[in-house]
């Protein structure tokens, strides 16, 4: 197994700064030309694993002002996890060391909204649908806005399903090798609050 230089404190640091330059109008581009694809060329040591969003507004290296070889980012509609995230996830937990999963749902999801407000789609937009209503129907009438906290609940039963899953994933958690975190991108004002 390959073991990251970097800690997973020092990974969410990294994401904190990132999201700072970015929204201060300070961004750096960091990593993103030819000398940097030659020193990744070799091979890829990231320092964090992103499950987002699909939505073109929510593009993670553009907001946490990060490169290439950086970001191993997973997307899909609705940052929904299932076996093949979680796959995805031991891989680069496993063969590249990354020491910080982050779950990253966001403000005017359409995938969340889809299943907040129930009825039927079409097509195979339903197996979305089935995987974010556990998380909608937890907070189901709770005071506030309806999406958002649908969106919230999505994102921390993930992170707590990340957490528990073994053999992998759990275990590199409970020996300290990696953490699991949640945050929402507020798709308007650029920023990313992180969950406590
Ligand atoms: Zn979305």
């Amino acid at each position: 197994m390959h073991t990251s230089s970097v800690t997973p404190e020092q990974a969410l640091q990294m994401l904190v700064d990132g999201n700072q330059r970015y929204t201060g109008g300070k961004s750096e581009h960091p990593h993103q030309n030819s000398a940097r694809r030659q020193e990744v060329f070799t091979g890829q040591h990231p320092f964090v694993t992103i499950l987002s969003c699909s939505d073109s507004r929510v593009p993670p290296e553009v907001f946490f002002d990060q490169g290439i070889g950086d970001l191993f980012i997973i997307r899909n509609a609705g940052n929904i996890l299932d076996d093949v995230v979680l796959g995805s996830m031991e891989y680069a937990a496993e063969h590249l060391g990354v020491p910080l999963v982050l779950v990253l749902g966001h403000t005017k999801c359409g995938a969340v909204t889809a299943t907040v407000q129930g009825g039927e789609v079409p097509g195979h937009i339903g197996s979305i649908v089935t995987t974010i209503k556990p998380a909608a129907d937890a907070v189901k009438g709770e005071a506030g806005d309806a999406v958002l906290n649908a969106t919230l609940a999505n994102v921390r039963m993930s992170v707590e399903k990340i957490r528990t899953c073994e053999p992998i994933l759990a275990e590199m958690v409970k020996h300290g090798k990696m953490n699991v975190v949640g945050a929402i991108y507020q798709i308007d004002t650029g920023k990313v609050e992180f969950l406590k």
